[in-house]
């Protein structure tokens, strides 16, 4: 049996092999890309082997999870990113660890994860999560809500706007997905020139989002293996 190093080694290599290809094709530079490895369902031990390969950023999708792994890891210089739907109540916990929020998909979310930043004096760089097929519910705003939002964040003290964020709606075609995604991050980028960053793309549909432009991929499956499902 490889060690679990060796796996992770070679789950990064065929990752990063796979970005390259991608952006090859899409007439990018590779070090466009950043990989962000999601380490959800994951031991604190993942994470530290991963960042011994060279793995830079990290992302969970539940608070709790989340603080005590980064606790956990504090030693090591990563980047964590918080990419799960979030509550009000959770925003100082997520601002303590986390340097950037990839799913802000409310007004309200945005004055409390403000305030909480304020108080921590943190700086905390923020997504707009759009939903891609403008359905309300799993998490993202609507693409018509979408300028009101980022002003919103870009007017917060404490936070930065910093892009978009988007997950391709289930039984979708991504490449459609990630191209209305790529639209809207223009436009939010013609009112916010800051606002760069393009969060798509994850273990299955990472291609498509590097041709429509992602400047940062969230790959889980890919990188660690399958996740046990999780009872809640
Ligand atoms: C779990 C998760 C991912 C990673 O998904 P994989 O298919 O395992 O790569 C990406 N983005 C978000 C928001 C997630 O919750």
């Amino acid at each position: 049996m490889p060690s679990r190093e060796d796996q992770l080694a070679a789950n990064l290599a065929a990752v990063r092999e796979r970005v390259a290809k991608a952006c090859a094709a899409a007439g990018r530079s590779a070090d466009e890309v950043t990989v962000i490895a999601v380490t959800k369902t994951f031991p604190a031990s993942d994470v530290r082997l991963l960042a011994g390969l060279g793995v830079t950023d990290v992302a969970e999708n539940r608070d709790q999870e989340a603080s005590e792994k980064a606790a956990e890891c504090r030693d090591l210089p990563l980047t964590w990113h918080f990419v799960g739907q979030l509550q009000t109540n959770k925003a100082r916990s997520v601002v303590s660890y986390s340097d950037v929020v990839h799913s802000i998909d409310r007004e309200r979310l945005v004055t409390a994860l403000s305030g909480a930043a304020v108080r921590a004096d943190r700086s905390i760089r923020c997504l707009v999560q759009v939903a891609l097929d403008d359905a309300e519910g799993r998490g993202g705003i609507r693409s018509d809500g979408m300028p009101a939002l980022a002003d919103a964040i870009a007017s917060a003290p404490g936070l930065t706007l910093a892009g978009v964020m988007a997950v391709a709606p289930l039984g979708g075609d991504p490449a459609a997905a990630f191209a209305r995604l790529a639209e809207i991050a223009a436009a939010l980028r013609t009112a916010h020139p800051e606002a760069k960053m393009i969060s798509a793309g994850m273990s299955g549909d990472m291609e498509e989002a590097i041709a429509c432009g992602a400047t940062h991929v969230r790959v889980g499956t890919a990188l660690l293996g399958g996740r046990r499902a999780i009872v809640r």
